[in-house]
């Protein structure tokens, strides 16, 4: 069994907790305890409001753990709101919140005009067949850096990118009655798991 954790201080927890239940071998839990943490294999970032996010992980105290975790090589899939918490910069603000991932992004990218969409594209790295791609008032990546593996861009502007153990989705997949990036994840998680044991 690998176990999933989903962050649970707010935003579409339950939507990845769902998705995860349908693929074999997962066990989803939701989490917002430092001692959740022990034991689990990988953990999503969900999508929501990065500020109020970022303000629970303070309250909760769970930034320390969280950025220790990745630092070791623990793998962290942020999607949307969970890509600008994963972000070292953030266009237009001061600070950034767990500081891990070598991106600048920018909020509410698409602007009111096209505040959601969806649309289906080839992630190649991730399957060779289209998934459903969902956004909801989503940042993209306007800089990434060099260690930063670009997974996909649409029109131009960087939605998907990877460093490490680090996955980030301008989307959500969770969203999507589609398992494609979430089984993605868990066999990163897997195989890393595996590297950290040996
Ligand atoms: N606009 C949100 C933010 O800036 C992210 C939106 C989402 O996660 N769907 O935090």
């Amino acid at each position: 069994m690998i176990k999933i954790g989903v962050l649970s201080l707010q935003g579409g927890v339950a939507e990845h907790l769902k998705l995860l239940e349908e693929i074999p071998g997962v066990t989803p839990l939701a989490v917002k305890k430092k001692e959740e943490f022990e034991g689990l294999d990988g953990l999503i970032l969900p999508g929501g409001e990065s500020t109020t996010i970022g303000k629970l992980l303070n309250i909760f105290e769970l930034k320390e753990i969280i950025i220790k975790k990745a630092n070791s090589g623990f793998p962290i899939w942020g999607t949307c709101a969970g890509m600008i918490l994963l972000a070292k910069d953030i266009e237009e603000q001061e600070d950034s919140h767990l500081n891990l991932m070598d991106i600048t992004v920018k909020r509410n990218a698409y602007g009111n005009q096209l505040d959601s969409f969806k649309t289906t594209e080839v992630i190649p790295k991730i399957s060779d067949k289209k998934v459903p791609l969902t956004f909801i008032r989503a940042p993209f990546i306007t800089n990434v850096g060099s260690e930063v593996e670009t997974l996909l861009q649409l029109e131009g502007k960087i939605v998907a990118a990877e460093q490490d153990n680090l996955l980030v989705t301008s989307f959500h997949p969770e969203l999507d009655q589609d398992l494609t990036v979430h089984q993605y994840f868990i066999t990163k998680a897997s195989k890393q798991n595996l590297e950290l044991a040996n």
